[in-house]
């Protein structure tokens, strides 16, 4: 299997995502550290895998249809990006997953990483959105209308949450997290058939 991780935004001085107002936390930073943990995962496991973005700062990512043209031209089979969440209400938490609008494949592998993000960490708040018959949320985000792939975004966090940040921070979290999503993906490449 060809996966593509997609690590939001273009990092640092280009585009940091947001940004936790105590710590200074970058969303950027923290999205390439998680994509590169899940990368190394599936690798191992036998995978090609790109990501789109492999440094803390690259411009060039800034602009979303390259990203979607490296998936595109690679012929990936799935591509998963990877955020964390914000919103001016300091209190607000939890993981949410993302597709684009309507029934896709997307629609599977997002299930498939959800399920294994809510067993590794059951005390988490899931943002789901049942109403559709999935925990899903969906919307007309470029990466993933663009994706020829089964795509999906997974929002790790409210990094505007401080407690969250600072779960985002963790090296330990980070991991068990990446590994999370790593096998929510192994579990959907396994029941569309099971090919590396
Ligand atoms: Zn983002």
């Amino acid at each position: 299997m060809k996966i593509v991780i997609d690590p939001g935004h273009a990092g640092r001085n280009v585009d940091p995502g947001a940004v936790n107002p105590v710590s200074g936390l970058q969303e950027a930073d923290v999205a390439l550290i998680v994509s590169r943990l899940v990368a190394t995962q599936l690798l191992e496991a036998g995978h090609e895998v790109k990501m789109t973005r492999t440094e803390w700062e690259q411009a060039e990512t800034d602009d979303l249809e390259y990203r979607t043209s490296l998936a595109n031209d690679w012929g990936a089979d799935v591509f998963v990006s990877i955020h964390c969440n914000s919103v001016a209400n300091p209190a607000a938490k939890g993981y949410e997953i993302w597709t684009s609008p309507g029934e896709t494949q997307g629609d599977e592998l997002a299930t498939c990483i959800y399920e294994q993000i809510a067993m590794e960490f059951p005390d988490r708040a899931g943002r789901a959105d049942y109403s559709d018959g999935d925990p899903d949320k969906e919307s007309r985000f470029y990466v993933l209308v663009h994706t020829d792939a089964p795509a999906c975004l997974v929002e790790l966090a409210f990094i505007s949450n401080d407690e969250e940040a600072a779960l985002l921070a963790d090296a330990k979290w980070q991991g068990l997290y990446a590994q999370a999503i790593a096998r929510g993906i192994e579990d959907y490449v396994n029941r569309r058939g099971g090919a590396k």
